[in-house]
């Protein structure tokens, strides 16, 4: 499948579509369908109780959209967060000229100057794509969205264009509101929004998007110290290092976390541990392992902030791209906010009676929509007669669908089921069509159990349980339903 066939099938399966469209499409922004939003809030759960719930070292915030101001001055995004931009001369598209550059040129061009990308985009006479016109150079455009705050014009006030200063922002208020010491972790699941110079490929690339991110924070001199280091160490994964992108090799090696971090690939150990606990919750999704391969920035292309960053990157179409980042924040943010606030950020501990500024070891930041992009190329599959969304039943839209076989004398029956079911898990009901055409429409949106109501089942109590991969079908009590369903959710069986 490419990204176009994943489109339509989104927009026809009531996944995703585009947001608006009677009048016409607005590009970077789409709608969650009924099949969509119960899959999105699936995926956060599952993060939300994998990252948060389970653990005693994470706590959670939900952080306001529009913040002050100042926030976005400290953080440095007002002065630095820019894609570099080139326009055409005659029609006046506009373009992200590192990508342009790498789709015309095929060359990587992450971290080069605008300087460098004006040159590349004169020496190698790239042209408009759509008029094949001159281009202008390449110029900062920053990516925050802008509005204004109450009647004053003139109030501007920003989008968040990510979700981690909504918990540097709070940090304070959550410190003194809980007792948590470090290592520790704070955690959101929220909207971001960016003003995407060319926003493309379906989701991969939106303009309001959502984001789970977790802000970890450790003593400065502690963030090697990581009790969990010895259950991942021996973890393999596909590794593709600065080093070996510095001499223009592309392709990743498999090695172990531990030699990983040996070759200073991952900066700390946490940073190391919040990789593997990402990759393994992926994996648990139905996202394919074999897909997956970690990238580490190159010195040129770190974010400002960052110490060392590596990225999780899935196998799209598209080619290798990033789904979740994980960059050693180092003490910047908090430091920035203290010296603007003039407040003080600082952590005392109690036993050596030290006061220090809390250093982010690791911020796993994923997004939502290349999370739900990569378990789509993951677990959609084509067979012979059916198209089957394989994903883990614990993600799944509806957990189970209700069939009457014919619509006559067993409505009441399979009603009562329904009724049953539906108190546990989100349930289908649909009576329409062949009883085949029923089982395909509900592979198609990925529901692992479909119940079928037969006359028999008036007499005996029981039903015919149909597994969506094996399409294997079994008959069983009703009253064991919701129970047998329940057991098979949890040991992902479908
Ligand atoms: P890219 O280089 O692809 O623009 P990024 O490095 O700017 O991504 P981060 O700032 O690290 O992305 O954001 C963390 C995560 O948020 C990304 O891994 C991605 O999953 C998600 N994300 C970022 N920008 C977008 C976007 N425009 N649309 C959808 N998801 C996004």
């Amino acid at each position: 499948m490419n990204i176009e066939e994943i489109t339509s099938y989104c927009k026809r399966t009531g996944i995703i579509f585009p947001s608006s469209e009677i009048y016409g499409q607005m590009p970077g922004f789409y709608d969650y369908g009924p099949i969509g939003v119960e899959l999105a809030n699936n995926v956060k759960q599952s993060w939300w109780k994998n990252f948060v719930q389970n653990r005693q070292d994470i706590i959670g915030i939900d952080g306001s959209i529009i913040a002050n101001p100042l926030v976005w001055k400290a953080s440095g995004h007002i002065d630095s967060f820019t894609d570099p931009l080139t326009e055409c001369l005659k029609c006046k598209k506009r373009f992200r000229a590192d990508h342009l550059i790498e789709s015309k040129a095929e060359m990587q061009s992450d971290g080069l100057k605008k300087e460098e990308l004006t040159k590349i985009i004169n020496d190698k006479k790239i042209k408009c794509p759509e008029c094949k016109s001159s281009l202008s150079e390449v110029k900062d455009f920053n990516q925050m969205f802008s509005t204004n705050i109450g009647a004053v014009n003139g109030n501007t006030a920003y989008l968040r264009p990510e979700t981690a200063q909504s918990i540097f922002a709070s940090y304070k208020a959550v410190m003194d509101s809980t007792r948590i010491s470090p290592p520790f972790g704070i955690a959101q699941i929220g909207k971001a929004f960016r003003n995407e110079i060319s926003p493309r490929n379906f989701i991969f690339r939106k303009r309001e998007f959502e984001q789970m991110e977790l802000e970890f924070f450790t003593k400065k001199d502690e963030k090697n110290e990581c009790p969990f280091f010895e259950e991942i160490k021996s973890m393999k994964l596909n590794i593709l290092s600065a080093e070996k992108q510095e001499k223009g090799i592309s392709k990743a090696e498999e090695m172990s976390i531990r030699q990983a971090f040996e070759k200073k690939i991952f900066s700390n150990k946490w940073q190391a541990y919040w990789t593997a606990e990402s990759i393994n919750w992926m994996i648990g999704l139905g996202i394919n392992p074999e897909k997956l391969r970690l990238r580490q920035h190159m010195k040129n292309e770190l974010s400002f902030y960052s110490a060392g960053t590596v990225d999780i990157e899935f196998d799209f179409p598209i080619g290798y791209k990033e789904i979740q980042g994980i960059a050693d924040r180092t003490t910047y943010d908090l430091t920035q906010h203290q010296n603007l606030s003039k407040q003080n950020l600082e952590y005392f501990d109690e036993k050596t009676r030290k006061k220090e500024i809390l250093y982010v070891a690791a911020e796993p930041s994923a997004g939502v929509e290349r999370i739900i992009l990569a378990i789509l190329f993951s677990a959609l599959t084509e067979e012979k007669e059916r198209t089957v969304l394989k994903i883990s039943p614990k993600i799944s839209p509806y957990k189970a669908a209700i069939f009457p076989l014919v619509k006559k004398g067993l409505e009441s029956k399979s009603k009562e089921v329904f009724d049953a079911l539906k108190k546990e898990f989100n349930c289908f009901y649909d009576e329409s069509g062949s009883i085949g055409r029923r089982y395909r429409r509900q592979d198609e949106i990925g529901t692992p159990y479909c119940i079928t109501i037969d006359f028999d089942s008036l007499k005996d109590d029981s039903a015919t349980l149909r597994m969506r991969d094996s399409m294997k079908q079994e008959r069983i009590k009703i009253k064991e339903l919701t129970e047998e369903i329940k057991k098979r959710i949890n040991k992902s069986q479908a």
